[in-house]
């Protein structure tokens, strides 16, 4: 019984590996067919950070702990650098798998692509210089120069909501904290989460605050290809990562010292029905 189980489990996660890098191992863009191309940030400390040659954050400790249950040891994942704008594009493409790179599911986005998940949620806010009394929120935000990321949840956010705020838009987040350092802009907007990360770096700390405001829901989901067959794996995957403790563990080393705190009520969250 326990045998005929384990070889079930065995044949389920090579049938995942196979439908991943869609195919048996004749090469292509897929790579060499026992490796998973997984998206990523490479800028976001705390959640998808490239540091030399190690990958580090909650995203990369997710993501591994999932590749790890469809089958694909650590040394078989290839990770790609997945900015804001091109997860659509990296997806539909096959340039990646999967991508974990705080990508909040969307109606929008299901037009294109997949999601799995969601695995964490997080919520909008702002960052501001370290003395700005000013900005407690979006509505204080008119006649201010806020940044965000082309192709991000938050920048659309803005420019729906709040027409009467200036937008810059950057590639990544961490270009905008270089601004709003020298004062080229007032605040920074995208998910409490990423800027309490950026926020916490050595280089950063004191000079800014989180204003703790949130005003959205962000729920990160693990983006796929329309045509993958791994949803429901990789479900299952994130409710053990949960349930063992794992999820718990991973969040809290990757958040430790930067003052953040989860939103309890919405945390861990339950991943949805696959399409
Ligand atoms: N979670 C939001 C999004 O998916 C903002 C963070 C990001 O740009 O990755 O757009």
């Amino acid at each position: 019984m326990r045998k005929s189980r384990i070889s079930a489990v065995a044949a389920m996660a090579a049938a995942a590996a196979l439908a991943l890098t869609g195919c048996g191992g004749s090469g292509g863009d897929a790579g060499d067919g026992d490796t998973v191309k997984i998206g990523i940030k490479f800028d976001q400390p705390g959640l998808g950070f490239k540091d030399g040659e190690a990958y580090k954050g909650f995203d990369v400790d997710v993501a591994k702990y999932v590749a790890k249950e469809l089958g694909f040891a650590e040394d078989k994942i290839e990770w790609v650098s997945a900015p804001s704008a091109n997860r659509e594009t990296l997806l539909e493409t096959k340039q990646v798998d999967m991508i974990f790179a705080t990508y909040s599911i969307t109606d929008t986005r299901k037009e294109r692509v997949a999601f799995a998940g969601p695995y964490f949620v997080a919520g909008q806010d702002l960052l501001v210089r370290q003395d700005d009394t000013s900005i407690t929120g979006p509505e204080t935000l008119t006649g201010k120069k806020l940044c965000s990321v082309t192709g991000s949840t938050s920048a659309k956010k803005v420019s729906d909501s709040y027409p009467g705020v200036s937008l810059v838009e950057q590639g990544g987040y961490a270009d905008c904290l270089g601004l709003l350092e020298t004062g080229g802009i007032d605040a920074v907007t995208t998910d409490d989460i990423i800027l309490a990360g950026l926020a916490a770096t050595e280089a950063n700390k004191g000079k800014f605050k989180v204003v703790g405001n949130t005003f959205s829901e962000e729920k990160y989901g693990v983006g796929l290809s329309k045509d993958a067959t791994t949803c429901a794996d990789i479900n299952t995957a994130i409710t053990k990562m949960i349930d063992s403790g794992e999820w718990e563990k991973a969040l809290q080393a990757n958040t430790e010292g930067t003052g953040y705190s989860p939103n309890a009520k919405l945390n861990p969250p339950k991943p949805e029905a696959c399409a």
